[in-house]
């Protein structure tokens, strides 16, 4: 039983779980580091959540709280053991509600059945990782999770409307509600969002919802050169278009497509956008007519325009081929999320194939470029194992942080800092800020006991 009072069970009784099997299935995420708890709770309620802290904080227990386990940067594994306490169990949709245009729903709801549920109303959730079908609403806010459609619709915290939350000691915390203005003190909704688990755990969310738009249209178009696309990605902007989504891929990446996905995208492609627009049905059907022209009239030689699901789909699915088509490639892929201002975008593309040329790993890019979001896939040798990789991989992510950092950027749009981030997290935010992460977290969390070990906090 290691690191447990011997009187947990009789304490928690069913609620907790100390078997080997369970503890290890709930010992990692996507990324590459494990540790195993000393014991998994699956609560129902928030009275639950609140029993099992008020026992690990008598006692000083590390608890990490888990959703789907989909997290791309460590941040549900419990480095210090303790009580991973999984929501599995609280996974229920409460309320659609569109009078008010809320949905209320317990933290395991899985990100695809919310929006399920809100597209059989005619209602609409708009954030959309790419991982929606095993992520969950909790862990989508708590990293502030964001996806293709945040161009237009924002990230996970502009739907995020009240929370119901247990903080360290035990407490219940109920801030914000189901109204969609809402200014009665600090943004204590805020402060939970993106706060990785470190400051409470999240047992109920009032969540926005908005009318689902009534047409969409999807746009694809090839460029021979990558700069031009990038040059396309502004004229759109400028042109007065806001799509939903406006995604990037370059040469690298559509070279692996090509292998790994046949011949959907032409030889001679080495840039590719992706557009989404939405809207009144006619406003939808002008869009990608003068979006087609536009991109034509900047150097696309080949566009492909879907206007019923079944094909919009299919631009998709090839878009989300081009993950699955770099790790085709034989080569370990390690994905970073780096964000920089849009302005940057040829530069950072540049840069990248410069450090490429300098370090012999390739490295591709493609994602969100509308807003600036650049999923850089480190593409390291497969024979390179364990801390060969981890050096060589960290050399170059150095390098590429600082070149982000010197020109503005983040180091994490989406998938937040964990342990993948923790060495870059102090330099990348400044020490004011840095001091003000330490000053928040001791006042919530004096023990350290919620989440320890992440964020070098
Ligand atoms: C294939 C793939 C595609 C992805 N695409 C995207 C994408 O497009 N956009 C994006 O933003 N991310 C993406 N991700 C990353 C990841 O899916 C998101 O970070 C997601 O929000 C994690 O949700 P989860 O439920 O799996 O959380 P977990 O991995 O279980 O946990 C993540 C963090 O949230 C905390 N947490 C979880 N639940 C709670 C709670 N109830 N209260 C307090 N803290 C909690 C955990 O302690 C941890 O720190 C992708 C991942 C994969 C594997």
């Amino acid at each position: 039983m290691s690191n447990l009072p011997p009187d947990i069970q009789k304490a928690l009784g069913k609620l907790v779980y100390l078997d080997e099997p369970t503890r290890r299935a709930n010992s990692g995420d996507k990324w590459f580091a494990n540790a195993m708890p000393d014991a998994v709770a699956f609560p129902t309620s928030t009275e639950e959540v609140a029993r099992i802290v008020r026992f690990a904080s008598q006692h000083a227990i590390p608890v990490t709280a888990r959703g789907g386990g989909v997290g791309y940067v460590g941040g549900c594994v419990p480095v210090r053991g303790g009580i991973v306490i999984s929501t599995d169990r609280m996974n229920r949709i409460i309320e659609v509600n569109p009078q008010d245009g809320v949905a209320v729903v317990q933290p395991g709801v899985r990100t695809a059945e919310l929006q399920d549920a809100c597209s059989r109303l005619g209602w609409f959730y708009p954030p959309d990782p790419a991982s929606r079908k095993d992520s969950t609403i909790g862990g989508n806010i708590s990293t502030n999770a964001g996806g293709p459609r945040c161009l237009k619709y924002g990230v996970t915290r502009a739907y995020v409307l009240g929370l119901t939350v247990v903080l360290p000691d035990g407490r219940v915390l109920t801030c914000g509600g189901r109204t969609h203005k809402n200014k009665q003190g600090f943004d204590l909704v805020g402060l939970f969002c993106g706060s990785e688990g470190m400051l409470g755990m999240i047992t109920q969310a009032i969540l926005r919802i908005i009318p689902a738009p009534r047409a969409r249209a999807a746009l694809q178009a090839t460029f021979p050169e990558f700069p031009a696309a990038v040059k396309a990605v502004q004229a759109v902007l400028q042109a007065g278009h806001l799509p939903c989504a406006l995604e990037i891929a370059d040469a690298f990446t559509l070279q692996a497509a090509r292998r790994h996905l046949g011949d959907a995208i032409p030889a001679d492609a080495c840039g590719h956008l992706l557009l989404e627009v939405d809207g009144a049905d006619d406003a939808v059907a002008t869009e990608v007519r003068e979006l087609t022209q536009l991109l034509t009239d900047l150097g696309a030689t080949h566009t492909q325009a879907a206007l019923n699901e079944d094909d919009i789909e299919a631009l998709w699915q090839l878009r989300r081929g081009f993950s699955e088509s770099l790790k085709a490639t034989g080569l370990t892929k390690l994905n970073e999320d780096v964000v920089i201002p849009r302005s940057q975008l040829a530069d950072f593309v540049q840069y990248c194939a410069d450090l490429q040329r300098e370090n012999s790993i390739p490295i591709a890019c493609f994602g969100h470029a509308g807003d600036g979001n650049i999923h850089t896939n480190i593409m390291v040798p497969r024979n390179t194992q364990g801390e060969e990789l981890r050096s060589r991989a960290d050399a170059l992510l150095h390098l590429l942080f600082a070149w982000v950092l010197s020109h503005g950027g983040s180091i994490t749009g989406e998938h937040g800092i964990g342990l993948a981030k923790a060495t870059w997290f102090p330099s990348a935010i400044g020490s004011v800020a840095m001091e003000l992460h330490h000053v928040l977290k001791h006042a919530l969390d004096p023990q350290n006991i919620f989440n320890p070990g992440k964020m070098q906090l």
